[in-house]
């Protein structure tokens, strides 16, 4: 799938390799379909988990457990 535009900020995108693109805002945009986990882990006291990206896109910002299926196969493969 090509595209054009950033969907977070509607800049063009520039095509980097295969399906990653960022735009002039630096935002990566991944262009394909993966399988992913997440998961919302809730203790007896009722406090959810919440992790902090380290990886872009979106790295700095607060997130959820979760893992690309695709990601773990690449891995087993290697
Ligand atoms: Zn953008």
């Amino acid at each position: 799938m090509e595209m054009n535009f950033c969907r977070r900020c509607g800049q063009p995108l520039t095509n980097h390799h295969d399906h990653v693109y960022t735009c002039t805002n630096k935002h990566v945009i991944f262009a394909n379909t993966s399988p992913a986990v997440s998961a919302v882990f809730v203790n007896d006291n009722k406090e959810a988990l919440i992790a902090i990206r380290g990886l872009e896109p979106g790295i700095g910002n607060f997130d959820i457990p979760a893992v690309s299926l695709m990601a773990q196969k690449l891995r087993k493969m290697a």
